[in-house]
C-alpha cells in the first residue's frame, strides 16, 4: 500500500484492536474459499489477480491508520464487507461453475440471480485490483494494446480484455453485456466472446433513455435475455426468487437514502470509503444480496452513533467535497490524503450517486419495468451518455443537496466521452463559482501520471485555488 504520504493517528488500544478485528474478517472472507478443496484452489490461484486480491486486506490499512474513534470504526467495517463483497462472488462462481455467467459491469446482477446463475462481473477485476496494487493492471494493458488495442483506449476495458487474452477468467456457460458504457467498453467484449469461447448476448439499450418509449423497448429486451439464457444456461427464471432479489436491494437502497440524508449535516457523520467504495461494491457489483443490505444497514447505524454524539466523521471537516466521473482506482488514498491535509470530506462520486427508483415487486412485469429503468439508468453511462445535461444535472444538483465547497473532477484521460465536456464544465463552474478541480491522471495506468503526481495537482489546487492551509 501507498502508505508513505498518510499520517498514522494516534491510535488508542481500541484503535488498534479494530484494525486487527477487521483485518482477521478480511482474511477469513478469502480463506473460506479454501473449502472448494485443493483441486479447486489450484485451479482459481493460477490466476494472477486471485493471488493479488488475496493481500486486500491491506486495503484496510489506507481506512485505518489516519483514522480513530468511531469512524476509524465504520471506514474498516465498510472496507471488510467489501472484501467479504468480493469474496462471495469468487466463492459463488466456485460453488456453481457450470451456471457462471459473465456479465459486464452495466449490467446488474439480479436477473441472473433470480434465474439461479452465478454472476461475475467482468470489470470488477480490473476495479478491484488496482485498489490493492496500483501499478497491477500496467501488465494487462500491455497485452491488449500487443494484440492491437488502440493506445488510446479506455484503461478499465484494455485491463478486462488483457486478462481475458491471458486466460485468467473463469469458464463461463454465457456472457450478457450491453452497448454501455461507451465505445472502449462495448468493443472490449468481441475479444471476451472470443477467448472465452461463450456465447455472447448483448443487450441494446436507447441513446435517449428518460423516457417511456426507451423503457417499453428495453423490459423487452429484458424478456429476450432472459429467453435467451435459459436456451444456452441451465438457469431458469424463478419469479419468486427473482422477488426476493428484488425486496433485498430495495431494503439496502432504503438504508442508503438514509445515510445520504444525515451526510447533508455539517459536519458530516460519515464520509470515504464507507460512501464510495461501499456503495459501489454492494450496490453495483452485488445489488440484492443479504451482505450488501446488512452493510448498508450497518454504515447506516455507525453514522447515527457518530452523529448522536455531536460530531462529524472527521476531526475538523473544513471542506465538503464530491469525485466526479470513476473513483481513482490507481490511488485510492488520495481522498484519504486530502482528509488529513486539508480536512476534506467526500461525500459522493459519479459512480455511487443515483436517482433510481425502488423495485415495485407486485408482478414480473412490474420488477422487469423497475430494473429496466435501473439498467439504462447504469453508473457512469447515464452521464456519458445522451446530451450534456445527463452529466452536468446531477452533478449541479449534488453540489447543492450536500451544500459542497468544491468539485474534484478524476480527468481520466481515456474517458473521451467526459473528457470532451472539460470546456464546457469550466465555463458551467465559472458561472456558478464553483471552485473546480480538474485533475489529469489515467483511471488504471500509474505510467501516465503517477500517484505523487495526482497528490502534487491536487496540493497546487488547494493551495492556489481555495486558498488552504495543510493542517498537518
Ligand atoms: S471510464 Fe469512461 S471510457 Fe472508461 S469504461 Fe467508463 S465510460 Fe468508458
Amino acid at each position: 500500500m501507498r502508505l508513505q504520504d498518510l499520517k498514522k493517528a494516534d491510535a488508542s488500544w481500541k484503535d488498534r484492536a479494530v484494525h486487527a478485528r477487521y483485518r482477521v474478517e478480511s482474511i477469513g472472507s478469502l480463506a473460506r474459499l479454501l473449502r472448494h478443496g485443493p483441486g479447486k484452489m489450484a485451479e482459481i490461484f493460477r490466476w494472477d489477480w486471485l493471488r493479488t486480491l488475496a493481500g486486500a486486506s491491506n486495503l484496510l490499512d489506507m481506512a485505518v491508520y489516519t483514522r480513530t474513534g468511531r469512524y476509524r470504526e465504520a471506514s474498516a467495517y465498510a472496507l471488510a464487507e467489501v472484501i467479504g463483497g468480493i469474496g462471495d462472488l469468487i466463492d459463488s462462481i466456485c460453488a456453481a461453475p457450470d451456471r457462471v455467467v459473465i456479465h459486464e459491469d452495466l449490467v446488474p446482477s439480479e436477473i441472473f440471480r433470480g434465474m439461479g446463475l452465478a454472476p461475475f462481473m467482468a470489470e470488477v477485476i480490473g476495479i478491484a485490483v488496482p485498489l490493492v496494487k496500483a501499478d497491477w493492471a500496467e501488465k494487462y494493458i500491455d497485452i491488449a494494446e500487443n494484440e492491437g488495442t488502440p493506445p488510446d483506449t479506455c484503461s478499465l476495458p484494455k485491463c478486462t480484455m488483457g486478462v481475458a487474452l491471458d486466460g485468467q477468467f473463469p469458464k463461463s456457460a454465457a456472457i450478457v453485456t450491453s452497448n454501455m458504457p461507451c465505445d472502449g467498453g462495448m468493443a472490449s467484449y468481441t475479444i471476451l466472446e472470443r477467448e472465452l469461447k461463450s456465447p455472447c448476448f448483448r443487450l441494446d439499450i436507447p441513446y435517449n433513455f428518460y423516457n417511456d418509449r426507451a423503457i417499453d423497448y428495453f423490459v423487452s429486451e429484458l424478456k429476450r435475455m432472459i429467453a435467451w439464457l435459459e436456451e444456452h444456461t441451465p438457469g431458469r427464471m424463478d419469479w419468486d426468487r427473482l422477488k426476493e432479489v428484488c425486496i433485498e436491494r430495495n431494503k439496502a437502497m432504503e438504508h442508503e437514502l438514509e445515510i445520504w440524508e444525515l451526510i447533508r449535516q455539517k459536519p458530516a457523520p460519515m464520509a470515504g470509503e464507507a460512501i464510495w467504495l461501499a456503495q459501489l461494491i454492494h450496490m453495483v457489483a452485488t445489488p440484492g444480496s443479504p451482505r450488501a443490505t446488512r452493510t448498508m444497514k450497518n454504515i447506516l447505524k455507525r453514522t447515527k452513533k457518530i452523529m448522536e454524539n455531536g460530531g462529524g466523521a472527521l476531526p475538523e471537516e473544513r471542506y465538503r467535497a464530491v469525485l466526479w466521473n470513476p473513483p481513482t482506482l490507481v490511488f485510492p488514498e488520495l481522498f484519504v490524503w486530502a482528509e488529513q491535509q486539508y480536512g476534506v470530506a467526500l461525500l459522493a462520486d459519479m459512480l455511487t450517486y443515483h436517482r433510481h427508483p425502488f423495485i415495485d415487486v407486485s408482478s414480473p412485469d412490474s420488477m422487469l419495468r423497475s430494473l429496466a429503468q435501473i439498467i439504462v439508468e447504469g453508473p457512469m453511462a447515464r452521464h456519458t451518455r445522451g446530451p450534456a445535461e445527463n452529466f452536468f444535472d446531477d452533478l449541479f444538483y449534488l453540489y447543492e443537496y450536500f451544500s459542497l465547497d468544491m468539485i474534484w473532477m478524476a480527468g481520466h484521460i481515456g474517458c473521451k466521452n467526459t473528457m470532451a465536456l472539460n470546456g464546457m464544465f469550466r465555463e458551467r463552474c465559472r458561472e456558478r463559482e464553483i471552485p473546480l478541480f480538474i485533475m489529469n491522471y489515467d483511471l488504471s495506468d500509474t505510467r501516465v501520471v503517477s500517484p505523487v503526481d495526482m497528490k502534487k495537482q491536487a496540493e497546487a489546487f488547494m493551495e492556489t485555488v481555495m486558498k488552504a492551509e495543510p493542517l498537518l
